[in-house]
């Protein structure tokens, strides 16, 4: 009927908007490089603020002791304790503590009290076998996953709120005071040692196993990246160059921006009803907050302008996130022959029954439009950063240097198909020669360890 033209119409336009060629791809890296350059040549010098980290050496595997870790960034919070030897027998023990919504967008203090609180909680559960020297005190890295402007390895500012957190009186003022404050209300003795996000935690949590990690990038809520840098490649570091050379550099790239990037109307009206309009359109293009929302809005718009679900709209549809990145995985994912998968999640999630097969696989195929999308200008940008280190291609006498780029997060690890869309993207982009010596993998959860080792480096004791 012209009804289902109307709506493979708006399917096909979306389609069309959100294509990325290679050629596109291309444009979208060598931007990305010239950002980089930009954000390291000065402060405000780019849409990417490429932070200074303050980790100018990364793990060797030598680190010893018992160190503790916080990690922040999204809607679960972890602690974590580590008993750190040998690279390959590292004893670790965590929890995982949601946060109570409320505390996302309340007082900062809350938000650190009820942290400090978990953390003492904790704390109170070690062993004998996980015991800090007598005399000693508790260390302790902080992995918060947020823009920080640093000023040493274990200070910084608060520069904005991304991924639906918005605690307006947080906002430049120092975490590790704020954390080192709430700790003293709760009563525990703890040092914060060091201050990294979560990028710089993975990067260092993947480089004590493996001496070939250059970089970092997390996929999850939200998406960001870290990497190596020489220091003489950053002008706007007005300190002394470090002994190693380097500096890891947090870009902050979910804040990325390129009239080369395939924005349609619903990225566009996504943005303008988020909390940080103008801001982050990388990552709400590409990150698991943002992939399932986007859908919502193609779907609703099939829904308005052509009765694509029948003559009245599903209310549900209209509410904001309610159809969750893990739940388009596992529609985009669905194998039965008559999209089962699909068929309960429209049900249970948007109370739309009846739906026939051919208006399931236009579902499914929305989904792989959009992943398609995000998977391929993650590798996009990934590129930028291989480039900006002259490891996009094979040099002469180096035909066997690998780069290895450490991954983490939700979305990279449970959405299959997105995970392959972007190694492939990887491989199509690098050529056949140049994909051999790159390696894209899976670190789990090394930003807690990364974090804890960092502690360690830069303990009062050493
Ligand atoms: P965070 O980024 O909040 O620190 P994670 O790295 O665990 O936490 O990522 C969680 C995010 O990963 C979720 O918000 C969700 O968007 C995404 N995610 C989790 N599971 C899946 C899944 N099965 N399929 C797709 N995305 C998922
Ligand atoms: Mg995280």
């Amino acid at each position: 009927s012209g009804k289902w033209a109307k709506a493979m119409d708006i399917l096909r336009e979306f389609e069309d908007k959100c294509g990325t060629p290679i050629s596109k791809l291309r444009q979208v890296a060598d931007a990305m490089t010239v950002e980089m350059h930009a954000g390291l040549a000065s402060d405000g010098g780019s849409k990417l603020k490429m932070l200074i980290s303050y980790v100018d050496n990364l793990p060797t595997g030598d680190e010893t002791g018992v160190f503790y870790a916080l990690d922040l960034g999204g809607t679960n919070f972890r602690v974590l304790r580590v008993k750190l030897g040998e690279v390959e027998n590292v004893k670790k023990e965590f929890q995982e503590v949601s946060i109570p919504p409320n505390l996302m967008i309340g007082k900062c203090e809350d938000l650190f009290d009820f942290i400090a609180g978990e953390l003492a909680k904790f704390v109170a559960t070690e062993g004998e076998d996980m015991q800090i020297p007598a005399g000693t005190q508790r260390e302790l890295g902080f992995t918060f996953s947020f823009p920080v402007k640093q000023s040493s390895i274990a200070g910084g500012t608060l520069v904005r709120w991304t991924k639906g957190f918005n605690i307006e009186d947080a906002v430049g003022q120092d975490i590790v005071e704020e954390l080192t404050k709430a700790m003293e209300r709760v009563g525990l003795d703890m040092r914060v040692s060091a201050l990294v996000n979560d990028t710089v935690g993975t990067l260092a949590g993947g480089r004590y196993s493996d001496p070939d990690v250059i970089a970092a990038v997390i996929l999850g809520t939200g998406t960001n990246a870290a990497y190596v840098e020489r220091a003489n490649a950053i002008p706007k570091w007005q300190g002394l160059l470090p002994k190693s050379g380097e500096m890891v550099i947090n870009m902050e790239w979910g804040n990325f921006r390129s009239s080369h990037l395939p924005l349609t109307e619903y990225d566009e009206s996504l943005d303008n009803d988020s909390l940080n309009p103008g801001e982050q359109i990388y990552e709400k293009m590409i990150s698991g907050m943002y992939l399932g929302e986007v859908v919502r809005r193609v779907l609703l718009k099939m829904a308005e302008e052509a009765e694509f679900f029948g003559d009245t709209v599903p209310s549900k549809l209209e509410k904001p996130f309610i159809l969750r990145t893990p739940d388009m995985s596992a529609m985009h994912h669905d194998s039965t022959p008559d999209l089962k998968v699909v068929a309960t999640k429209l049900k249970d999630i948007l109370e739309i029954s009846n739906t026939s097969l051919k208006m399931r696989k236009v579902i499914v195929e929305l989904c792989e439009i959009v992943a398609t999308r995000g998977a391929r200008l993650s590798a996009a940008g990934i590129l930028g950063i291989l480039k900006k280190t002259g490891r996009d291609t094979v040099k002469k006498g180096e035909e066997d240097q690998k780069s290895v780029i450490a991954m983490d997060g939700g979305l990279f690890e449970h959405y299959t198909k997105f995970r392959n869309s972007m190694q492939n993207t990887m491989n199509e982009l690098l050529g056949e020669e140049a994909s051999r010596n790159i390696i894209i993998k899976l670190s789990n959860d090394g930003s807690g360890l990364g974090a804890a080792l960092l502690a360690a480096s830069h303990s009062q004791y050493r």
